[in-house]
């Protein structure tokens, strides 16, 4: 299958030039010029990906990335200007997976839609060959006090009741889950999860960490599950499980 990729960006030669070399990537690709467009494709065409500039006529990148999360669990890529940093954390807050600032270069955005996808690939189910398979294999699933999660199916519960997250979100939870209490840094959070490494931009990190504790810990500013190491990083703990 080719991942469908769609573009909402009403800059025509910015959007016309990431088609072109998405394209020669191998992606399938979708274009559309203002918000509402984009709301449209992507309810009729379920992209596998969105890249949504954040500056958009009619309806902004933020209003369309809170419509898409009322929904859909689809990544998004935003492309902001380098003067929008209170947009960037927004957008990220709102559950934007990542983002680039403009000006970028059209192999720079092949290369994160790639480390995006990668990231989401489906796994093979659990239990496809051998005995029955009805047993859940360890490692595809993470069992703590009131928080489980089944990693083939990007599933998680808090208690017994379902919650959404963000691709982001539920991969950062799966690296920091999958070692209880080891520390990790923003900068080793930001290679496992995102792919590369940011020039020092932990706060993308810190901003995630923020959305994954709303929704998963009983108690933000207390949390019993991941833990913030001054200075350091954050980490998963058993210690505090209740
Ligand atoms: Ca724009």
């Amino acid at each position: 299958m080719v991942a469908k990729i769609l573009i909402i960006e009403d800059e025509a030669n910015i959007a016309q030039l990431i088609r072109l070399y998405l394209e020669q990537a191998g992606y399938s690709v979708l274009t559309a010029g203002d918000g509402v467009a984009g709301l449209e494709l992507h309810a009729r065409e379920h992209p596998d990906l969105v890249i949504l500039d954040l500056m958009l006529p009619a309806l902004d990148g933020m209003e369309v990335t809170r419509r898409i999360r009322a929904w859909a669990s689809t990544p998004i890529l935003m492309l902001t200007a380098r003067n929008e940093e209170e947009d960037r954390i927004a957008g990220l807050e709102l559950g934007a997976d990542d983002y680039l600032v403009k000006p970028f270069s059209p192999r720079e955005v092949v290369s994160r839609v790639k480390a995006i996808l990668r990231r989401v690939a489906p796994v093979a189910p659990a239990g496809a060959q051998g005995n029955g398979g009805e047993m859940p294999n360890a490692r595809d699933e993470l069992r703590f006090p009131g928080l489980v999660i089944t990693i083939p199916a990007r599933r998680v519960e808090v208690n017994g009741q379902r919650v959404t997250l963000t691709v982001k979100e539920f991969d950062l939870l799966v690296t920091l889950a999958s070692a209880p209490e080891r520390v990790f840094s923003r900068e080793s959070l930001l290679n496992q999860v995102w792919g590369y490494t940011y020039l020092g931009d932990g706060r993308t990190v810190d901003v995630h960490i923020g959305t994954l504790r709303k929704k998963i810990e009983a108690q933000p500013d207390a949390p019993q599950y991941i833990k913030t190491v001054w200075g350091v990083g954050y980490k998963f703990t058993l210690e505090d499980q209740r």
